[in-house]
C-alpha cells in the first residue's frame, strides 16, 4: 500500500511540474514586461510572453484567454471560441 501512494504521490507532483510553467525575468514578446512566463515552441526554442498579454485573447481582445496556439507568429493566446476559430 504504500509503495502505491509513493508511486502516486511521485505523479502528481510531476504533473503539477508540468502545468506550471517557470516564471522567468524575460521580457515579454509582445509588449516587453517582464517578469514573464516561459512558454516552448514545438523546435524547442522558448517564447516569453507576460502575465497581462497571457491572459487576453488576442483575436478579439474581448474574452479571456484560456487556450494558446502555435502560429507563424509565435505562441497566440486566444479564448476558447477563437481557439476553435483558429484551429479548425
Ligand atoms: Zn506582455
Ligand atoms: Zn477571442
Amino acid at each position: 500500500m504504500l509503495k502505491k501512494n509513493l508511486a502516486l504521490l511521485i505523479v502528481f507532483l510531476l504533473a503539477v511540474s508540468l502545468l506550471t510553467a517557470c516564471t522567468v525575468d524575460e521580457p515579454c514578446m509582445y509588449c516587453d514586461q517582464s517578469p514573464s512566463k516561459e512558454y516552448k515552441k514545438k523546435d524547442g526554442s522558448a517564447v516569453y510572453v507576460c502575465e497581462d498579454c497571457s491572459s487576453t485573447c488576442m483575436l478579439c481582445g474581448r474574452e479571456k484567454a484560456t487556450k494558446h496556439y502555435e502560429s507563424l507568429l509565435g505562441i497566440v493566446f486566444v479564448c476558447d471560441d477563437c481557439y476553435k476559430m483558429a484551429t479548425r
